[in-house]
């Protein structure tokens, strides 16, 4: 794990290098988006040991299988996400929970998803003392999408946007609009961030900059330009490209 911040650590997963996040004080951790795979979850139970850390709470920035996920060696501290984060996470459990996959113990199928609704903040009792996160509750990429906003620490926790690694992936049926909205939202957030961490990707300095290519890219496929972002010749890109741009196409042919 890296220390991106004061008590402020990121984990990476070998797949689709998706970061979990854990604020930590005083022997206390909040785990945002604790991922992905059932040695990696277990490796980062070893390290909150390791660090004599205690689980109090648990947030999901959005309600995609790779970031509602838990162990049982994490404990029962309550989990929070949106409530309509929460809502999809329980109305849509079977198909989140067949996404998985077959390397899910069924305890861990079972954990997955257990959040409850709070769009105003985190409970304090599940925020350990130094951190007052705020949340930004928007619907680009996911209904009920989150940014959590660390003031002090000036981190943006951006879930899955301002990704080095992957564009803009508005969600199905590709809400366009609410992603724009959502970039406008957080945009004040990113202007006072030291520190950017993507759900997918990264941690960087450069979130203003993250920001303008995601603007940039959506400008480029609404216009019917080619985008020239360097993202494009990562995995699974070019396909969702493709996709947007024939909705794209296709919305704007009646
Ligand atoms: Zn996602």
């Amino acid at each position: 794990m890296i220390e991106v911040a004061d008590g402020v650590l990121v984990a990476t997963s070998r797949v689709m290098s998706t970061t979990s996040t854990v604020l930590f004080r005083d022997g206390e951790a909040l785990l945002i988006d604790p991922a992905w795979m059932p040695d990696e979850l277990d490796a980062l139970a070893d390290e909150l040991d390791a660090r004599r850390l205690r689980v109090i709470g648990g947030f999901a920035t959005h309600a995609h299988h790779d970031h509602l996920l838990w162990h049982p060696r994490f404990g029962d501290a309550p989990r929070w996400a949106s409530a309509a984060t929460a809502a999809l996470a329980r109305d849509e459990r079977e198909a989140l929970s067949g996404a998985l996959g077959g390397d899910f113990a069924s305890e861990l199928v079972e954990l997955m998803g257990r959040v409850e609704a709070t769009d105003a903040a985190i409970p304090r009792a599940s925020v350990p003392r130094g951190f007052a996160p705020e949340l930004v509750v928007h619907d680009g990429h996911a209904p009920g999408h989150t940014a959590v906003w660390l003031p002090e620490q000036r981190v943006l926790i951006a879930g899955d946007m301002l990704s080095d690694l992957e564009l803009p992936l508005p969600f199905e049926p590709d809400n366009l609009p609410s992603y724009a909205a959502a970039l406008d939202l957080i945009a004040p957030y990113v202007a006072h961030a030291d520190v950017v961490i993507p759900g997918h990707g990264s941690p960087g300095t450069d979130a203003t900059r993250r920001l303008d290519a995601d603007r940039r890219y959506l400008d480029d496929v609404i216009a019917g330009r080619v985008p020239t972002d360097p993202r494009l010749a990562n995995a699974g890109m070019p396909e969702a490209y493709e996709r947007l741009a024939a909705l794209v196409a296709g919305a704007a042919d009646p």
